[in-house]
Order: C-alpha cells, then structure tokens, then sequence
C-alpha cells in the first residue's frame, strides 16, 4: 500500500517544498505556489500577494541578487562572444558597438525579470525570511 500523506500536508506547516517547479514557475513570471497567477504587477515590482491563490510573496528579499546574476550571465556570454566575433569577422568599430551594445541591453532586460521571479520563488520554496511561518 503506498502512502500518499505527503500530499495532504496543510500549507501552513514545515514540509518541504519542491523547489525546481517553483523556480520554472518564477521564471516564467507566475505565482511559485499556484503557477497561475503574476508574480509581477509591472516590470521587475512583486505582488504582494499572488492575484489567483492569495499567497503572501511580499516576504522576498531579492535584493540585488537578480540584477548580480544577469550581470555575470551577461558578462561570461557577451564577452567571449564578442572577442569571437571581432576576432573571425573583423567589422568595423561602430558595427562592433552598436550591436554588442543593444545585444547587451536586450539581453539584461531579458534576463533581469526571469532571474527575480526565480529567486523569488528559490526563497519561497526555501522557506527563506518570512516565507517560513515561523518567526525570524
Ligand atoms: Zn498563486
């Protein structure tokens, strides 16, 4: 007989929560608990609460972890791919520049809000600062 009480777990309590289908869901830009609803009511601003299952998501400190990760991703991408490039085609300077240069900025601003929205939900997942029902 298998036992399935660890899917009747109350919310409220310490069980463990499956980190990776949060984290696609952050990424995507959904509620890391329901998978439904925003995580984002603009840009890069979290809601407070998710709109569709009401959990409480304010308690995130993504601080400047997003803006940290894009940063490097971009960094170790853009670089060799444009020392690849001037080194095999050789354009000219200001082909060069404006095309690593809007390369760069699409790429961050890509990136930056699919960063925050999985490490939102990596710290809900986590039970990270007030994401833990427990006092901190
Ligand atoms: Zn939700």
């Amino acid at each position: 007989m298998l036992d399935d009480s660890h899917q009747s777990t109350p919310e409220s309590d310490q069980s463990e929560r499956p980190w990776k289908p949060a984290v696609l869901r952050g990424w995507q830009g959904h509620c890391p608990n329901c998978g439904t609803g925003a995580i984002f009511s603009g840009y890069l601003k979290v809601n407070a609460t998710c709109p569709n299952c009401n959990e409480a998501l304010h308690h995130h400190r993504a601080d400047d972890g997003p803006a940290y990760m894009t940063i490097l991703i971009v960094g170790h991408v853009m670089a060799p791919l444009f020392l690849f490039v001037f080194t095999h085609y050789r354009p000219t300077p200001l082909v060069l520049a404006t095309i690593f240069s809007v390369g760069t900025v699409v790429l961050s601003l890509y990136l930056l809000p699919r960063l925050k929205g999985a490490l939102v939900a990596l710290q809900w997942a986590k039970r990270m600062h007030g994401f833990s029902p427990e006092p901190a």
